[in-house]
């Protein structure tokens, strides 16, 4: 099929102009076809120097703005991307393989929070007196962020980043992950007019700009969303000049069901927590411990919630999931899930991919599976939940308490005293009751132990773009 593209359409922003990459060639695959949206060219490490250096030109006018001036700019970027939602959304559909309305919620998303920062009170980046001293505490902006991207939410979690970078005064170079570069490409363009020259640069990559950018010496903070092995890369390469960082890094996140939890009640949410944007999301449930007395029962019911499940490509109607988002990714799940087989793993639901082409795997529920399975021990990132049975609490929270990962988890019953006394005790960013996930702008969002360093959103994120100073 032809794809309605074309390469001219995508350049990178770089001080205020569009232009073509001169990097290496970057075929961007639909997952759902396996044929390319688009073959671009990337950008050089010339032209990532040229970014960084035009967000450096930018930062004393731009950090010179008072809060106000640089809102009328965010609501503007709002306006223009809520004005251009189809358009970005059917594109973002066909990079990314998630279905439409779930693509229109992304761009909706993301134009929400531009929107939230345009109005957003700023009380926390005014000078404040330090009580019982002649000090005063200022907050500077830090200069050139680089906000590094991944795949599953390409949009939303760059506006996790930019918003916030520049409504505290700094200027922004971003780098989209090689498999879904196009949205931002083309929101950039759009944007483009309303922003000053070099406040916001786009640069594509096809995998090999990351440590390029993460190490140039003009990059004041790395803002990063990805896995927690490149999290680890980027904390050395920061190291050097002691860059600022920010990063949200992988989750495994648990769902602890206990004994008087009602199924009738949590089923849908579970499953919904476990599946969303087919699995592929930080904290998604990745393995849900339910009390022995209720786990046949709540099998019972995922798994049926699972078969009933519409997949397929993006464009069709009623289609809740699409495909994996890249073959990497793809290869990545299904050995996890033979690993669990071989293992003793019952499929309990999906387990396969339907014939033709696109990187699809049916929603896919475990039994049989225990702590120590590379299932439930590792990410999956993907569209398969494994279900352990517990008898004793004591020992899911101790489990959870010393996993590498601690991003999110949440508790579902019915007594709250219950639920509280595990909450208390679980060592995890963030802890939902009777639901999991839902996060929002004005909400610190961040993960423990290997999952993250700092947070994003609310006042903690937004502060996390500025260098205290304090005068006396
Ligand atoms: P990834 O492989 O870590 O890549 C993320 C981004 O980092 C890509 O743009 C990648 O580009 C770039 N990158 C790779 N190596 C780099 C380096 N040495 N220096 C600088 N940048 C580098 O992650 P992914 O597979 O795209 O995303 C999935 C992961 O993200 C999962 O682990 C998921 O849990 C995590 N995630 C976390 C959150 C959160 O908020 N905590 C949210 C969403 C996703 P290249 O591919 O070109 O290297
Ligand atoms: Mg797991």
């Amino acid at each position: 099929m032809n794809s309605p593209y074309k390469a001219s359409e995508f350049q990178n922003l770089i001080h205020g102009e569009c232009v073509l990459g001169n990097g290496a060639e970057l075929s961007v695959i639909n997952p759902a076809t396996e044929e390319a949206v688009v073959t671009i060219f990337s950008a050089s490490a010339q032209q990532v120097d040229n970014a960084v250096l035009a967000a450096k030109a930018a930062f004393p006018t731009w950090s010179a703005l008072k809060q106000n001036e640089r809102k009328v700019i965010l609501a503007q970027i709002a306006e223009i991307t809520k004005a251009n939602m189809n358009e970005l959304a059917s594109l973002h559909a066909s990079e990314t393989g998630k279905p439409m309305a779930d693509a229109m919620f992304e761009i909706g998303a993301t134009a929400g929070f531009f929107e939230f920062h345009a109005h957003v009170p700023t009380d926390a980046l005014d000078p404040t007196d330090i009580p019982n001293s002649d000090a005063k505490a200022y907050r500077l902006p830090l200069g050139v962020v680089a906000a590094i991207v991944p795949w599953n939410f390409p949009m939303a979690l760059m506006a996790f980043k930019v918003p916030g970078a520049l409504l505290a005064g700094n200027t922004v170079v971003i780098k989209p992950a090689p498999t879904t570069p196009l949205t931002t490409l083309l929101w950039a363009s759009l944007i483009n007019e309303a922003l000053p020259k070099g406040v916001i640069n786009v640069v594509a990559d096809s995998g090999d700009l990351g440590p390029i950018l993460s190490a140039h010496k003009d990059v004041r903070k790395i803002s990063f969303t990805g896995s927690t092995a490149t999290g680890k890369h980027i904390m050395k390469s920061a190291a050097d000049d002691l860059k600022r960082i920010t990063l949200e890094l992988g989750g495994n996140d648990p769902a602890i069901i206990l004994e008087d939890a009602d199924l009738d009640e949590i089923t849908t949410p579970l499953f919904e927590a476990g599946f969303m944007n087919n699995g592929q999301t930080c904290s998604a449930v990745k393995r849900v411990y339910v009390h022995q007395s209720k786990h046949d029962d709540l099998v019972k019911r995922l798994s049926a919630m699972a078969d009933a499940t519409k997949i397929g490509s993006p464009l069709e109607d009623g289609v809740k999931f699409g495909p994996i988002q890249n073959k990497r990714q793809f290869e990545v799940v299904t050995e996890l899930l033979n690993d669990a087989v071989k293992q003793g793993a019952v499929v309990e639901a999906g387990g396969y991919s339907p014939k033709g082409s696109g990187y699809y795997l049916r929603p896919t529920v475990l039994s049989g599976v225990k702590d120590g399975d590379r299932i439930v021990d590792e990410e999956q990132f993907g569209p398969v939940l494994p279900i352990i049975s517990y008898n004793n609490i004591n020992d899911v929270i101790t489990t959870i308490n010393s996993s590498p990962f601690g991003l999110g988890a949440s508790v579902w019953g019915t007594n709250k005293d219950d639920i509280n006394v595990v909450v208390n005790q679980i060592e995890t960013g963030s802890v939902w009751i009777n639901k999991h996930f839902p996060v929002a702008p004005n909400i610190p969002f961040g993960g423990a132990r290997q999952s993250g360093v700092g947070s994003e959103l609310g006042t903690q994120g937004l502060l996390e773009f500025t260098q205290l100073k304090i005068v006396s």
